[in-house]
């Protein structure tokens, strides 16, 4: 039985005592390559039926810090589904249209509609861990919006969206590896910037915020789920095959097309 490292409602984590590696959860990286690889396909299978059915909707959050793989699991688990069913949706810094709304309305009009898999990248959360490390706003600010987070995914989750949360948690150390990575090479190069290192600096704070976020927004209806992000092949893995939990309960079916092949007469 894999592990599917969900935080049950209300847990704490300590997050400095959280794996970050498959230690414990995997030893064979080249099982793990072939057994994604399999699950991959399946999801391919499971994504056309979704869409040919056209009434469920899947959302997938991926939050991290930065380097902590959202880019790379979104590009390895949508390798090969139809693009006409998937959406990928990245959150930047709010821009002032959005700053001039609630922070939930740019988040709410990109949610999956029915027949959907929307990925987001970065979400609603942050606008509980940026404020708050950064002190943006008083704390009652961003507290009150763990309340108005779970009611929203309530909304969502009551009216057919799946929703499954995956905070792929990094060590402090990979991420400054994949920081020189990022600056040294130069097809990467794009994808620092020195607000990253800032962002570093402040690590512990981000842990607590994101410590604070896993007890008090991961439901039944919306689980989060911290994984071991150090090393992709396995990283891939642990999302995939929740993805798949999911979609095997949900067994989206081709839809009837109410006719008689044999009487559709060309
Ligand atoms: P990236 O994902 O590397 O393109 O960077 C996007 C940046 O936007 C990150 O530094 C995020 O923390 C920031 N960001 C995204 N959403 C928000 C938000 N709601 N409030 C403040 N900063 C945000
Ligand atoms: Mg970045």
């Amino acid at each position: 039985m894999p592990h599917t490292h969900r935080v049950a409602p209300g847990a704490s984590i300590d997050l400095s005592k959280a794996p970050t590696r498959a230690d414990g959860f995997h030893d064979d990286k080249n099982a793990a390559r072939h057994e994604f690889r399999e699950l991959r396909e399946e999801l391919v299978e499971w994504q056309r039926r979704l869409y040919a059915h056209g009434q469920h909707k899947l959302l997938i959050v991926f939050q991290a810090m930065d380097a902590g793989g959202k880019d790379g699991t979104t590009k390895k688990i949508m390798r090969g589904v139809n693009p006409q069913g998937v959406r990928v949706e990245s959150f930047k810094v709010p821009s002032t249209r959005e700053r001039a709304h609630d922070f939930l309305w740019r988040i709410h009009r990109v949610v999956p509609p029915a027949g959907y898999i929307t990925v987001f990248n970065r979400s609603h959360y942050e606008d509980i861990l940026v404020p708050r490390v950064h002190k943006l706003v008083p704390e009652e600010v961003w507290q009150a919006r763990y309340r108005m987070i779970n009611d929203f995914e309530a909304i969502l989750a009551g009216t057919g969206t799946h929703i499954l949360k995956f905070f792929l948690h990094i060590s402090p150390e990979e991420q400054r590896r994949r920081f020189h990575e990022r600056v040294h090479n130069p097809l990467k190069q794009w994808k620092f910037s020195v607000q990253d290192i800032e962002k570093a600096r402040d690590w512990n704070d981000y842990m607590a915020a994101y410590e604070g976020v896993l007890a008090e927004c991961s439901t039944a209806a919306a689980p989060w789920h911290v994984i071991p992000a150090d090393q992709k092949w396995y990283r891939n893995l642990a999302v995939i095959r929740v993805i798949l939990d999911r979609l095997r309960t949900i067994n989206p079916e081709y839809p009837p097309h109410g006719y008689d092949p044999e009487e559709i007469d060309f």
